[in-house]
C-alpha cells in the first residue's frame, strides 16, 4: 500500500484550522486537483524553492498523484510510453530506471516487452509507486515545506489585492498567494446516462461472456478497454466507432534515435507536412524509422504550433489532428500486435462514422445510431454494452472554470480545448497578459500548447513553473534587502 506524504491524509476542510498566507519570506500556493500534473508540480517545487512552502492541495477523491492515468483501475495497464523516457525530475533522465531495478522490476518489466529496461513498457502501477515514492522523499528533504490533502472540489478562486480567495464545495474558505490549476480531465463524470466507464472496474460486471460490445472511439482509452475486457476472459465481437476509425500506430520496436526535422520558417500546416515528408524519407534512407521524426519533434511542437495562426490551427484540428494522434500517442509494440490479430480475426471491427445518439431498447441491451464516413445514411445497431472513450478533454465548463472565465481569471483558447497559457503554464487573462500567480497545467493548455498531456511535456511544464515562482521568490528577497 502507498505510504501518505506528511500531511496527505486528506481531510475535510472543516477538520483543520484555516491556514493562513505565509508571511516573511515564504509563499503559499493552492494546487487545485490531485492527479500526476499535480504531483509533477509538487515535486519540482519542492525541489527548486527553497523558501518556505505552504502547499494546499485540494483533491476530492483525497489521492494524490494518481488522477485518471494512474489510479487503481489501470494499474495492470501497460505505460505508453518507454521507462527510460519517463520520470519526475528532467534533470534526472534515468531515475525511473533506477527506481525500478531497485524495487525489483525489472523482471515484470522486460517479461512484458522484451528488450532492455530502458525501451521497455512497464506497467502503469509501477510508475504510480514510483511518483509516490518520490514524491514522498522530496517533500521529506526540503527544510519547511507545509503540505496538506484536502478531499473536496474548489467551486471559486477570486483574485483579491493580495493573493487568492479560495472557495470550496462545502463552503469553506481558503487563501494562498499563487493558484496552481491542475484539474485536468475534470471531475469524473459517467459518460452519459446509459454508457459505461472504462475505468470504472463495475462497467464490464454482469456482460455476457460471448455477447457485443462497442466503443465509441478508437484511441489509447478504447484500447484500455479492449485490453481490460478481454482480461476479463470476454470473448465476443467488440465495434469501435470514431471518425476516422484509425487505431493509434505502435512504436517501434526498439528505441529509435531522435532525428530531429529542419522547419524553420515554415508558417502552414502544408508547409510543415512537406517537410516532415521530406525528412521522413531522408530519415528512412539513413535506416531510421518514421517514429524517430515524431519524437525528435516532440520539444519543438508548442513554438511550432504557436507560430501558427488561428485560421492554420483550425485546418489542423478538423482535418489532421486524428491522425497526429495516432502516430504521436502510439502504443507498446507487444499492444500493437494485439490489436493487429483482433482486427485480422474480426474479433474487433473498426468503423469510421459519426456517432448521433445512443439509447436503451426494450429488449435489453443499448442502441447506438451513427451514420459511415462518407454516407448520408444512419444505422442502428444493438450492443449489450456501449463505452464511451471519447472525452479526455479538459473540462472547460464546470462550475470552477465558468466562474474563472466570468471574472476575466482565465480566457478559453480560440479552439475551446482548454486556456490560454504559456509554455510555463502562466494563465493569460482577458487581456491576454500572463499572470504571475496564476497558472493553468498539463492538459488544460492544450488548446495554447497542442502537446502538453503525456508525462514528459508535464513534467517539463512544471519545472519550468516551479523555477519561475523560484525566481520571483528571489527577485522579491533582493528587493527586500535593497539589491532589487
Ligand atoms: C488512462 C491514461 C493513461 C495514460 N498513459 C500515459 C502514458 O503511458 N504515458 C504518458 O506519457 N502519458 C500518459 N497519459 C497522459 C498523462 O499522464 C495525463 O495526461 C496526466 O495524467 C494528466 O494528469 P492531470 O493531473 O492533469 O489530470 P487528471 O488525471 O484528470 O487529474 C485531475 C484531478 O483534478 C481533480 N479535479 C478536477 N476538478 C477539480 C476541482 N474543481 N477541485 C479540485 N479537484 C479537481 C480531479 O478529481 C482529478 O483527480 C495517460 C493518460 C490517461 C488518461
Amino acid at each position: 500500500m502507498d505510504e501518505h506524504l506528511p500531511g496527505t491524509q486528506a481531510r475535510r476542510a472543516g477538520e483543520l484550522p484555516r491556514p493562513v498566507r505565509r508571511s516573511g519570506e515564504g509563499v503559499s500556493i493552492a494546487v487545485v486537483g490531485g492527479g500526476f500534473t499535480a504531483a509533477a508540480v509538487i515535486a519540482a517545487l519542492a525541489r527548486s524553492v527553497s523558501a518556505g512552502l505552504t502547499l494546499q492541495v485540494f483533491e476530492p477523491s483525497g489521492q494524490l498523484g494518481k488522477g485518471l492515468a494512474y489510479g487503481r483501475s489501470n494499474a495492470h495497464q501497460l505505460l505508453n510510453s518507454r521507462a527510460l523516457n519517463v520520470g519526475l525530475d528532467p534533470t534526472r533522465p534515468r531515475d525511473f530506471i533506477d527506481w525500478l531495478l531497485a524495487n525489483d522490476w525489472e523482471g515484470a518489466a522486460t517479461s512484458a516487452g522484451g528488450g532492455s529496461l530502458e525501451a521497455s513498457f512497464v506497467p502503469r502501477e509501477a510508475f504510480g509507486r514510483f511518483v509516490n515514492e518520490r514524491l514522498l522523499t522530496g517533500v521529506a528533504a526540503h527544510g519547511d515545506l507545509d503540505l496538506r490533502l484536502f478531499a473536496e472540489a474548489v467551486t471559486a478562486v477570486h483574485h483579491r489585492t493580495e493573493g487568492f480567495d479560495l472557495t470550496l464545495a462545502s463552503g469553506a474558505h481558503f487563501t494562498a498567494d499563487i493558484v496552481m490549476l491542475a484539474t485536468g480531465y475534470g471531475s469524473r463524470r459517467s459518460a452519459g446516462g446509459h454508457c459505461g466507464d472504462v475505468y470504472d472496474e463495475s462497467a464490464y460486471e454482469g456482460l455476457p461472456q460471448q455477447g457485443s460490445v462497442a466503443f465509441l472511439g478508437t484511441g489509447l482509452s478504447m484500447i484500455d478497454g479492449l485490453l481490460t475486457l478481454r482480461r476479463q476472459g470476454f470473448q465476443g465481437a467488440v465495434t469501435a466507432i470514431s471518425r476516422r476509425g484509425l487505431l493509434p500506430r505502435p512504436h517501434a520496436r526498439t528505441a529509435p534515435t531522435r532525428f530531429v526535422p529542419d522547419l524553420a520558417g515554415v508558417a502552414s500546416m502544408s508547409a510543415i507536412l512537406h517537410r516532415l515528408r521530406q525528412a521522413t524519407r531522408q530519415a528512412e534512407a539513413q535506416g531510421e524509422v518514421w517514429q524517430s521524426i515524431i519524437d525528435g519533434l516532440r520539444p519543438h511542437i508548442a513554438g511550432l504550433w504557436q507560430a501558427l495562426d488561428g485560421r492554420e490551427q483550425a485546418r489542423f484540428l478538423r482535418h489532421l489532428r486524428a491522425y497526429w494522434n495516432v502516430h504521436r500517442h502510439r502504443v507498446p509494440p507487444q499492444i500493437g500486435r494485439k490489436l493487429e490479430d483482433e482486427v485480422r480475426s474480426g474479433a474487433l471491427r473498426l468503423v469510421a462514422g459519426r456517432v448521433s445518439r445512443t439509447h436503451p431498447l426494450s429488449e435489453g441491451g443499448l442502441g447506438v445510431i451513427y451514420r459511415p464516413r462518407s454516407t448520408r445514411l444512419e444505422f442502428e445497431e444493438r450492443f449489450d454494452a456501449v463505452f464511451d472513450c471519447r472525452g479526455t478533454a479538459p473540462d472547460t465548463g464546470g462550475v470552477l472554470e465558468r466562474q474563472m472565465v466570468a471574472e476575466g481569471l482565465l480566457r478559453r483558447d480560440p479552439h475551446n480545448l482548454g486556456f490560454y497559457v504559456d509554455a510555463t503554464g502562466r494563465a493569460r487573462d482577458s487581456i491576454g497578459a500572463p499572470a504571475d500567480d496564476l497558472f493553468a497545467l498539463g492538459p488544460l493548455g492544450q488548446g495554447s500548447l497542442l502537446e502538453v498531456t503525456a508525462i514528459g511535456e508535464i513534467v517539463a511544464q512544471a519545472d519550468r513553473a516551479a523555477r519561475h515562482i523560484a525566481a520571483l521568490i528571489a527577485a522579491r528577497r533582493g528587493r527586500h534587502r535593497g539589491i532589487g
